[in-house]
């Protein structure tokens, strides 16, 4: 886990206003839900044999109450939310965003923490696939706008409940006779869920992978449609999602996807290199209790989208700084300041005793337009000096004037 300075947050605020600009366009709102949930609603949802709920959850129990955990992701706690505030029986299109703490008891390696943040959105209530090309152009569409380029967005279709299992058991017959040659993680994974094989970056798996049998030709007609129409949507309406690849391999590390996923690439990440990722749940909110409802939504990693972002932020810009010396002058100063700060103008004053030279260095420090200066004399004679920093041309202004004409000093 790791701190989070003002240098690094002012990016961040960047980010995440730029995807709130772009989540608005779009019609989505936001919801709010604790980090703590039951451990149970992620083993009923992102699935109990995922290396997420085997390894990585932080739960802990409380007594006689049920196993409780610091929320892994935010898809199935939007859903709990969704089902629990009879959203579903309104038969309305749900469009929420987020943004917040995710936590998982990761291994400590490159490009993951325990605590990481995430952004994404979630789509309830249609299987249109204009609605899987939305979320993609969605996602597009911040990226962009907080400045990453170079991004490559993968896409694939993992079938639905008819031709999943047909395509696992091709899967199987294929990986049975090759047993031994996977890694003990995919011995287990040939068992609990052979799908996760798919997902496994050790060289001596890849290589069986890449010859291993491809969803795309086990897909049923449905899900050929949906699959062949998000394609032609997304070419059409988005040039700048023109650059999608296709990859069959893509199988997400979730029990709860169906059909469409998706996962968009960095090549400057290195291994992890998935800045975000998503996908439909068709049958999640029916499967978690609610009325069934089919939905599409992804996440962005905040941390890594950060480190491939050409944003330029800068400390906002402070406007005046004052700098006063002696008592007197120090306490019109402040007054001065204090109506300033109410009129909406940046203002800052020294706390520290410094002197006048280290008060200006401060000023220049923080990017002051203006620095007003205020001594003893200038006191006695009612004026202050408006100084303007960057051409360090200086007037004065009658004290008794000075709120009003620095209210509308440019
Ligand atoms: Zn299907
Ligand atoms: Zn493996």
């Amino acid at each position: 886990m790791k701190d989070i300075l003002p240098e690094e947050t002012r990016k961040w605020q960047a980010i995440e206003e730029k995807a709130r600009e772009v989540f608005h366009l779009y019609g989505y709102s936001e919801i709010r839900t604790p980090v703590l949930e039951e451990s149970f609603l992620f083993c009923q949802s992102v699935g109990r044999d995922t290396d997420i709920v085997q390894k990585q959850m932080f739960s802990f129990s409380q007594g006689k109450e049920r196993e409780i955990c610091l929320r892994p992701e935010q898809t199935a706690s939007i859903v709990r939310a969704y089902i629990e505030h009879s959203v579903d029986k309104k038969g309305e299109l749900a469009k929420y965003y987020y943004s917040g703490p995710m936590f998982r008891k990761e291994r400590p390696q490159k490009g993951r923490r325990r605590q990481f943040y995430q952004i994404g959105a979630e789509a309830i209530g249609s299987n249109s696939p204009y609605l899987d090309a939305e979320v993609i152009c969605l996602v597009s569409d911040i990226l962009r706008a907080a400045k990453v380029g170079n991004y490559q967005i993968e896409l694939n279709n993992i079938g639905c409940r008819q031709c999943q299992p047909n395509y696992k058991a091709a899967l199987r017959q294929y990986f049975q006779d090759r047993i031994e040659l996977l890694c003990p993680d995919c011995q287990r994974r040939f068992k609990t869920n052979i799908l996760r094989i798919l997902d496994c970056k050790k060289q001596d798996c890849q290589l069986l992978i890449q010859k291993a049998p491809s969803i795309l030709e086990h897909l049923c007609q449905r899900c050929n449609l949906h699959f062949t129409e998000v394609k032609e949507i997304l070419s059409e309406v988005s040039p700048h999602s023109n650059h999608y690849v296709i990859n069959p391999r893509i199988v997400r590390g979730l029990d709860y996807y169906t059909d469409t996923v998706f996962e968009i690439t960095h090549p400057d990440l290195g291994s992890q290199n998935a800045l975000a990722a998503g996908g439909r749940y068709n049958n999640l909110i029916e499967q978690m209790g609610g009325k069934p409802e089919p939905a599409v939504g992804f996440s962005l990693g905040m941390e890594r989208v950060s480190a491939v972002s050409t944003l330029v932020t800068e400390n906002s810009s402070l406007f005046i700084f004052f700098a006063a010396l002696g008592q007197a002058a120090y306490r019109e100063s402040y007054k001065i300041m204090r109506g300033l700060r109410e009129k909406g103008i940046a203002c800052e004053i020294d706390y520290q005793d410094k002197s006048l030279k280290a008060q200006m260095r401060v000023a220049n420090k923080m990017r002051a337009k203006f620095a007003v200066l205020l001594g003893e004399k200038e006191l006695k004679k009612g004026i202050i000096i408006l100084r303007n920093m960057e051409t360090k041309e200086q007037k004065e202004i009658k004290l008794e004037d000075a709120y009003s004409q620095l209210r509308t000093t440019k």
